[in-house]
């Protein structure tokens, strides 16, 4: 299976896919994560991409897919993947089917913004294995420490009001009209992301109609 999420920075898109993975035992792919890990690398291209995006700005499509198809080639993408940040915008979207890369489902978590503002001021990533977490909503068992890895948790240096601004900005502007790209395709799926954390997994998989 082959799925892509959609939804403002905030609805919940990290922590999804990686539930979802775990249930259909496939990768998440986040293309926010391959490019922090990008600039963790303190390459040049790192540092071309940190002055991007720590103001909130997109990266560019040929970055982006370059970075993303290298990822695909590694074995565990054969069964499948769940890519959480990619396609951001509709020529993103037409290069993925150019590619012969035919999505199954586009799942869109759907959030009002002043719910997101409230979760991305809580939001904490480890540097490590880049999970997500939030200090309310979906907290770790011990406070700061990854239950993946043992990492210590940090905040984006995009999670600032400003940058978050910014990014919802482009999020309406730029993303949002992949709503309908996909409603128009056949292939969009919403589920109601105010819920819990398992509620909203266990809504996502209904929606998807997969049965575990
Ligand atoms: P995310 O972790 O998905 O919130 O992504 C963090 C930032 O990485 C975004 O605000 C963008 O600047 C950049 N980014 C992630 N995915 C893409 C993409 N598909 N196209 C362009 N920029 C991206």
């Amino acid at each position: 299976m082959i799925l892509t999420l959609l939804g403002a920075p905030g609805a919940g898109k990290g922590t999804m896919a990686r539930q979802l993975a775990k249930k259909l035992q496939i990768p998440t792919i986040s293309t926010g994560a391959l490019l922090r890990d990008e600039i963790g690398s303190g390459s040049m291209l790192g540092k071309e991409i940190d002055a991007l995006i720590s103001n909130g700005n997109f990266v560019s499509d040929e970055t982006i897919i370059s970075l993303l198809l290298k990822r695909l080639e590694e074995a565990d993408c054969q069964k499948g993947y769940i890519l959480d940040g990619f396609p951001r915008n509709e020529s993103q979207a037409d290069q993925l089917s150019q590619l012969g890369i035919l999505l199954d489902k586009a799942l869109l978590l759907s959030i009002p913004d002043a719910e997101i503002i409230a979760r991305l001021a809580g939001r904490r990533e480890c540097p490590n294995c880049r999970a997500t977490y939030h200090i309310q909503y979906n907290p770790t068992k011990l406070d700061g420490v990854c239950d993946e890895c043992g990492g210590a948790l940090q905040i984006r240096a995009d999670d600032t009001p400003e940058i978050i601004k910014k990014r919802l900005e482009i999020y309406h502007k730029q993303t949002e009209p992949l709503i309908q790209y996909f409603r128009q395709k056949g292939l969009l799926a919403v589920v109601q992301s105010e819920q819990g954390v398992d509620d909203t997994v266990a809504s996502a998989l209904k929606t998807l109609g997969v049965t575990l």
